[in-house]
């Protein structure tokens, strides 16, 4: 027992009586002598971290009848941290009630740390000590098995050094084993960095990988969008931006990135990295840092998000946007009640864009504050420009974001604007979809409440298409409803009536706010309109949204002096 580090011990639990062989005792450092044979004695020497796992173990024995086995750290006597096997189970004897208890203590340290060495060995890679491919591989398999690919979006990366035999034939082995170790620290805090912009916060960890020579990997097991993954690939590519300072010279790097997408791109830990390293290849024939998707479909996608967003940073800042007005009208004199300022993208290239298209794009990427500052802008400028040439104070409705719409401050922010650039705020309406109004109502109201305040007319755009609850419409400080166009047109498809947009004419009647129809293509929609008791509508049939100049004559045919919607 001794050779082995094995000491013995026996614990008669009703008298608390604990005896303890010599070398239990030696190996706890204590002289024999000194043990007070107690279970406290011996907890005594446990470290403090591991105590309640004894505790816990020996009374479960006790009560379940069943044997145990642990390993614990015990207190360090002469400062090294030793680790322990604890052993134990209940003697039965023939009294009907157990009291004994005995067992074994045995000395693990170097046997545990051998085995952490061969897990290190068989799961690390030495030099850089990140995970290597066969741990990479196992992780994987987790986040399949956890519902990567499935119900959670996921990613796999596989990056390579352009040139890096030249560079290792030029610098030397030891040269180029500090460069390794530089890049995986680079690409470490890179992941981190990415992650900050696309990660699912709670979700698994990222891990970063050795796969062999100059080849790292990553895993990704939880992005909120596949999208995501070419914001981290953009990361991993900027950690070579920088010049690597190696044993006094500076060497300049760049990298490729392979991706495959789990799911679509393959459902085994293996095939992923495989189709991950072929998309890999092929950026490395062009020969150029970069990044290349597995699947066609998803390059195609990428690079036409990745160009838009390019093209919008660029057309903000050369000022590539107008707005375009579309009359509001009143049904029953055919006069013009106000205008909805939309914003067109006029881009170079790709012509006139929708804002269905830049709008989404430009809230993800949180360009859409810019846009929306400057849609305030110019429209309060527009309105002084009417006001100037002679015409009365139009009413221009203004459509928020969501983002926007959180913004701390918004109220005085977007009254300095308008101020700042002659538009008056009682003569302003913003547009709010259900959807920002209904995600955290209680502060929603108080916002809605300092924009009243600052004078704003508020409206609630394509109504009926979310989820409104009839109870908080009561509550909040609404104008207007503007029905979406999607029941108008409901009317267009044989249809002469709809139920829905009487309930929700009829509504909004009673809670007295103003109501316009919008998409308005037929004389028919407008009779039906008409018939129901809707206030104003917006759409075609009476003009399309148009630059100002071409506004300005309907403007002098079908204006007449507006009362502000608020009064
Ligand atoms: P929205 O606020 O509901 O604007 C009405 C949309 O319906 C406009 O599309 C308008 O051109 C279209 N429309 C009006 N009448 C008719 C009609 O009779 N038939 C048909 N088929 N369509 C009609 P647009 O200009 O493409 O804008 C789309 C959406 O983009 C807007 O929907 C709004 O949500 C958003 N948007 C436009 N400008 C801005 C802006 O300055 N800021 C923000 N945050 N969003 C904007
Ligand atoms: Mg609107
Ligand atoms: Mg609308």
């Amino acid at each position: 027992q001794r050779i082995a580090h094995l000491g013995g011990w026996e614990w008669d639990f009703i008298h608390d009586r604990l005896e303890v062989s010599d070398t239990v005792c030696h190996i706890l450092g204590i002289p024999p002598a000194s043990f007070n044979q107690t279970q406290s004695a011996y907890l005594h020497c446990v470290h403090e971290g591991d105590r309640e796992l004894v505790v816990e173990a020996m009374r479960e024995a006790m009560t379940e009848g069943r044997g145990f086995d642990l390993d614990h750290r015990i207190m360090p006597t002469d400062g090294t941290e030793r680790i322990v096997h604890l052993q134990g189970e209940l003697l039965i004897e023939d009294s009907d009630r157990p009291q004994r208890m005995l067992g074994t203590v045995q000395d693990v340290t170097d046997q545990r740390a051998a085995e952490a060495k061969i897990y290190f060995l068989a799961n690390y890679d030495g030099l850089t000590h990140l995970p290597n491919r066969n741990l990479f591989l196992h992780r994987i398999t987790e986040a399949l098995a956890c519902g990567m690919g499935t119900s959670v979006i996921g990613a796999v990366f596989v990056l390579s050094l352009n040139r890096y035999q030249r560079i290792s034939d030029v610098y030397g082995p030891r040269c180029s084993d500090h460069l390794l170790q530089a890049v995986a620290g680079r690409l470490q805090r890179a992941l981190s960095t990415g992650l900050t912009a696309a990660h699912v916060p709670g979700a698994d960890p990222t891990i970063l990988a050795r796969l062999g020579q100059d080849q790292f990997s990553a895993l990704l097991p939880h992005l909120p969008a596949a999208e995501d993954s070419a914001k981290i690939a953009q990361s991993l590519l900027a950690a070579f931006d920088a010049p690597f300072a190696i044993d006094g010279s500076s060497v300049t790097l760049t990298a490729s990135v392979g991706i495959a997408l789990p799911g679509t791109d393959g459902t085994e830990a293996d095939l992923l990295i495989r189709h991950a390293v072929t998309a890999l290849t092929i950026v490395q024939d062009r020969g150029h840092s970069s990044y290349q998707y597995y699947s066609p479909s998803m390059n195609a996608s990428i690079a036409a998000r990745v160009g838009l967003e390019q093209d919008l940073r660029t057309g903000i800042a050369a000022n590539q946007f107008t707005l375009y007005y579309q009359p509001q009208v009143d049904i029953l004199s055919e006069r013009i009640i106000g205008v909805e300022a939309l914003i067109r993208w006029n881009h170079p290239g790709r012509g006139l864009v929708s804002p269905l298209e830049f709008i989404p794009v430009a809230e993800e990427e949180g360009l859409i504050i810019q846009l929306s500052e400057w849609v305030i802008k110019s429209a309060s400028q527009q309105q002084k420009a009417w006001c100037n040439s002679g015409l009365p104070l139009i009413p221009i409705s203004i459509n928020l974001s969501s983002l926007h719409f959180r913004q701390p401050n918004l109220a005085n922010q977007i009254r300095l604007i308008v101020h700042e650039n002659g538009g008056d705020p009682r003569y302003l309406e913003l547009e709010l979809t259900e959807g920002v109004l209904m995600t955290d109502a209680s502060t929603t109201v108080a916002t809605l409440n300092q924009l009243k305040d600052a004078g704003f007319s508020l409206a609630i755009d394509d109504f009926g298409t979310g989820y409104s609850s009839l109870a908080y419409l009561q509550r909040f400080p609404i104008d207007t409803l503007k029905i979406d166009r999607a029941f108008v047109t409901d009317l267009k498809l044989g249809k002469s009536d709809s139920p829905i947009m009487r309930a929700i004419i009829g509504m909004g009647r009673a809670l007295k706010l103003h109501i316009i129809g919008e998409g308005v293509e037929t004389r028919d929609q407008l009779a039906f309109l008409r018939r129901q008791g809707c206030a104003a509508y917006q759409g075609f049939l009476f003009s399309k949204p148009v630059p100002p100049d071409q506004l300005l004559p309907l403007l002098r045919s079908h204006l007449h002096s507006p009362i502000p919607k608020s009064a």
